[in-house]
């Protein structure tokens, strides 16, 4: 990601990771809910990892461990 983003905006990156690995609590996705709601860049960053969930599922990757997966977005990034 970019530097000289906002503090919130970091800790919603970190959550929107965490959703998209299922592990997010309701708490958890209701504030990134919130957030995109007024925030355009997070909104574009939750979108992006949609787009990367529906590639890691389309290519049946679910049996990769999270340690896999992370080094493998690291490269599609
Ligand atoms: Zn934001």
């Amino acid at each position: 990601m970019e530097d000289n983003i906002p503090r919130s905006c970091h800790e919603i990156a970190l959550l929107s990771e965490k959703k998209q690995y299922q592990e997010a609590n309701f708490w958890e996705r209701l504030r990134i809910k919130m957030h995109i709601l007024y925030c355009e860049r997070c909104r574009k960053y939750e979108n992006d990892n949609k787009q990367l969930s529906s590639i890691l599922s389309d290519a049946k990757l679910d049996s990769l461990t999270d340690d896999e997966l992370k080094e493998l977005e690291k490269v599609i990034k």
